[in-house]
């Protein structure tokens, strides 16, 4: 089951793969994710990737391909995957397209979780993460027992530093230009699958579970 997860920033695609984890075995790959972890552990990516995301840009090609194509070819990942926040340019699609041949796989659906942009803003700026887990919460939408503290491991809950409302607005705008090209890529591969973000998230879950079902 190799597929992608599409929508704009705070559209729910860390919200729902950590759903759809739980049901299917294999694994959530977020390079969004992975370049935040490499900036913790200090190393050389984390300290190239810094320089890029600080300024709100994206992280170069060869760079964001290189790490992909590793973490594909690693053991969690041969039954398939859940990729989030990967593609971004459509060299990085054609890249992709390049590794699943050479792997003799092909992507199967590319979800694309649809929200109006007001809503968007409301979602990014009350988001909140577990430092340990990672588990996404809100404040008013999806709330922790205990303010402050994740229900799963007790760990401290923190807010990225570029979900403040400024930066949210750059960043929504951004994305725009740039997913629209990706979508439209993989709407003429007829792997296109649009649904509907503004619902509550246990029924974003079912529709998106309803069309994973389809692939099995
Ligand atoms: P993304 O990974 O697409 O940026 P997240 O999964 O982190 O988005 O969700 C953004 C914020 O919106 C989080 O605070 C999350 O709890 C909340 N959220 C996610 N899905 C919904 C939904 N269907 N309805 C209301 N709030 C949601
Ligand atoms: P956002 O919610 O802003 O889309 P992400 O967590 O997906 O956040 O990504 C954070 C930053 O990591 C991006 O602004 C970009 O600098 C970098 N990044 C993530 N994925 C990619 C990618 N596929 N190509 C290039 N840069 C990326």
């Amino acid at each position: 089951m190799n597929i992608i997860l599409m929508g704009l920033p705070g559209a729910g695609k860390g919200t729902q793969a950590s759903e759809i984890v739980k049901k299917y075995p294999i694994p959530h790959i977020s390079t969004g994710d992975m370049f935040r972890k490499a900036i913790r552990e200090e190393t050389d990516l984390g300290k190239e990737a810094k320089s890029y995301m600080d300024r709100g840009e994206l992280v170069p090609d060869e760079v964001t391909v290189g790490i992909v194509k590793e973490r594909l070819s690693e053991d969690d990942a041969k039954k398939g995957f859940l990729l989030d926040g990967f593609p971004r340019t459509i060299d990085q699609a054609e890249a992709l397209n390049q590794i699943m041949d050479d792997l003799g796989r092909e992507i199967e659906a590319v979800i694309n979780i649809e929200v109006p942009e007001e809503e968007l803003m409301n979602r990014l700026t009350g988001r909140r993460i577990c430092e340990k887990c990672g588990t996404t919460y809100h404040l008013v939408f999806n709330p922790p027992k205990v303010e402050g503290v994740c229900d799963l491991d007790g760990g401290k809950l923190y807010q990225r530093e570029d979900d403040n409302p400024e930066t949210v607005s750059n960043r929504l705008e951004v994305n725009i230009k740039q997913s629209k090209p990706i979508l439209e890529y993989y709407e003429d591969k007829n792997v296109l699958r649009n649904i509907d973000g503004a619902k509550d998230i246990n029924d974003v879950t079912t529709d998106v579970i309803n069309i994973l079902d389809q692939l099995k």
